[in-house]
């Protein structure tokens, strides 16, 4: 068996060209535009690619993209200030604040500093309970795009058994939570789980996010299953420089029944889906019809 390639890059280009329809029409009918502001402290290169891609990407799909760059060194009252300003902004709709923080800053007082319902990060403690609860929340970028991939390969997804491996507060848990919301049978596996390849097997969907470099490899997967890799692991082979997911494409391949690739699988759905947020964000606080398929 090959597996089906799942095009995150292509279905995010979707997502995208839907927000921008929906964006114009808001603007259109209500004279509105989506703002998305984002924050970030200390100069990380990686966090500044993120930021500017964001940036462009923002702009592309028709909305307002503030950006605030504040020198590593910015006491945390600074920080705070500047947020409480923004959660006040009716032009913004949208508040992320780049993580990780520099140390001295206090990550999740920052989190829960910003206004519910404009954390289209989804990690304020409110969205999290919320999520949990299945109330309306705003969902963290990652698990919504594994989501949106996994509904779009498979349709309904009651009744599946699904493991995910990893437990981060940005990623596992909330992604657990939303097949456990499309009623999956779920397991959250991690460091410390045992018989890891075995829990593995019984996955009718495997979502892997470990952050280890291939760690997940053909033995540790059931035939036909369907395997959303969210790892980005820089590894140098053959004297160059590569991406590589959590997952062992070369041998999962041969027995998964479909995988999203690294790159082009899940990564380009993350700000498909910051963007997909934010338009949420901004009909919900003008008291607006939420658009359809961009939220759970
Ligand atoms: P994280 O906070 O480091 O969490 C990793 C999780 O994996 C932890 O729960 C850890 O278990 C578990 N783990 C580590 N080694 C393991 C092993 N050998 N066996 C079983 N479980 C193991 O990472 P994260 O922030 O969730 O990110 C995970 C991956 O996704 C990373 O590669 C990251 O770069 C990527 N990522 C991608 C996107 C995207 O846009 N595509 C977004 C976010 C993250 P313990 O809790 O027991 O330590």
């Amino acid at each position: 068996m090959t597996a089906t390639l799942i095009d995150g890059k292509a279905f995010a280009a979707k997502v995208r060209g839907l927000v921008a329809a929906h964006v114009a029409r808001l603007r259109e009918e209500h004279g509105l535009t989506p703002g998305l502001a984002v924050v970030l402290v200390g100069a990380d290169a990686a966090s500044h690619v993120y930021v500017r891609n964001k940036g462009t990407q923002t702009v592309e799909v028709g909305m307002a993209s503030f950006e605030h760059m504040l020198p590593a060194e910015t006491p945390e009252a600074e920080l705070l200030a500047l947020l409480e300003k923004l959660n006040a902004d009716p032009e913004i709709h949208g508040i992320l604040v780049q993580l990780p923080l520099p140390s001295h800053l206090n990550s999740d007082l920052i989190i829960n500093a910003i206004n519910p319902a404009k954390d289209v990060d989804g990690f304020h403690i409110s969205n999290v309970g919320r999520l949990a609860t299945g109330q309306e929340s705003m969902v963290p970028c990652t698990p919504l795009g594994c989501l949106m991939l996994l509904r779009d390969h498979l349709g309904s997804l009651a009744g599946m058994t699904a493991v995910v491996v990893g437990r981060s507060n940005i990623v596992g848990k909330p992604m657990a939570q939303l097949l456990l919301g499309d009623s999956c049978t779920v397991t959250i596996a991690h460091s410390r789980t045992r018989e890891l390849a075995a829990v593995c097997r019984g996955a009718d969907i495997l979502v892997a996010a470990v952050g280890q470099a291939e760690m997940i490899t053909g033995d540790m997967v059931k035939p036909g299953a369907t395997v959303i890799d969210v790892g980005i692991n820089r590894i140098e082979r053959g004297g160059k420089m590569r991406l590589v997911g959590d997952v062992d494409y070369a041998s999962v391949v041969a027995v998964a029944g479909a995988i999203t690739p690294v790159p082009g699988g899940v990564g380009p759905m993350t700000i498909a889906c910051l963007l997909a947020n934010t338009l949420t964000a901004c009909c919900r606080a003008n008291g607006l019809p939420e658009p359809e398929g961009l939220t759970v």
